[in-house]
């Protein structure tokens, strides 16, 4: 199980039935938990040699649909790592001080600094997606931004961060699932919002929306990946070992010794 990246320029179709596995490939529950915990401390082990290291950053960006699973998908996938070394950021509606701004303005200024790894819960991609599809700004503002995004992310990758783009598909039946539970468990009522039923009558436009982003904004160096996220332990897994290996690639090296290392042993010592 790895998922490949969306190859720039691709239009892909995003059909319900890509939001699961194909029965026959979909592990059994307890592989998938110890793959998960194999896979997080391949993460923390990495993690903590970035945060020592200090030159360099990992950006995750989660997008999808309402109920897609990035708040847990964060929970899991980075919940088990040093705090210290790890920002996650919600992207809200704006605010009316941040309208005032361009629409990078608070996306780059959550940017991870040198040294962790930053997770974006939404992103700059609100920016092509519900602008677009709830029509808040007109065509002439968001299509320009396509190529805004790719230059911001080219910005970053030049100064030392990887980006990993994810986008969380589930089905549209999947999603009115998750919706109900949310009317029907006493520690989710918080989690309804009625505006997520309009958001869902516009599925089609949403499709069309993250269909177009993905093949203007997937870049050989600021992937996206589409991940079947129907199955919440499939979605971590293949989520987690994206994460894994993308900072095994990157080889965080803990710093060498000091120079003076036996005169400060020496020192030490007394
Ligand atoms: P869940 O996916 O679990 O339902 P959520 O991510 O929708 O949670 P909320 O606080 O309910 O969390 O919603 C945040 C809202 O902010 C979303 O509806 C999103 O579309 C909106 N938003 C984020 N960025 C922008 C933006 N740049 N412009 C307009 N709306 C935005």
């Amino acid at each position: 199980m790895r998922l490949p990246p969306v190859p720039p320029g691709t239009l892909l179709a995003l059909s319900d039935a890509d939001a699961k596995l194909p029965a026959g490939q979909i592990p059994a529950k307890s592989e998938l938990r110890e793959e998960l915990d194999r896979l997080t401390e391949r993460i923390d082990a990495r993690q903590r040699a970035l945060h020592a290291e200090g030159t360099r950053a990992l950006l995750v960006v989660l997008q999808g649909r309402d109920a897609s699973g990035k708040d847990g998908t964060i929970r899991k996938v980075f919940g088990p790592l040093d705090p210290l070394g790890v920002t996650a950021t919600s992207f809200k509606v704006p605010s009316e001080w941040e309208l005032r701004h361009d629409f990078l303005w608070r996306v780059h200024a959550a940017a991870p600094p040198r040294g962790s790894i930053g997770i974006f819960n939404r992103s700059h991609y609100e920016d092509v997606l519900v602008v677009r599809v709830r029509r808040l700004a007109s065509e002439t503002v968001w299509r320009p931004r396509f190529e805004q995004i790719n230059d911001f992310e080219r910005i970053l990758i030049e100064n030392g961060t990887v980006i990993l783009k994810f986008m969380l598909h589930i089905s549209r039946e999947e999603q009115r699932e998750r919706l109900q539970a949310r009317l029907e468990d006493s520690e989710k009522y918080w989690k309804f919002n009625a505006g997520d039923l309009k958001e869902r009558d516009l599925w089609a436009e949403y499709t069309e929306a993250y269909q177009e982003t993905l093949a203007l904004t997937s870049t050989a160096l600021a992937p996206w990946y589409v991940v079947p996220a129907d199955e919440k332990r499939v979605r971590d897994v293949l989520v987690a070992r994206t994460v894994a290996e993308t900072l095994e690639r990157m080889d965080p090296r803990y710093p060498g010794p000091p120079p003076e290392l036996e005169a400060l042993r020496k020192a030490v010592a007394k």
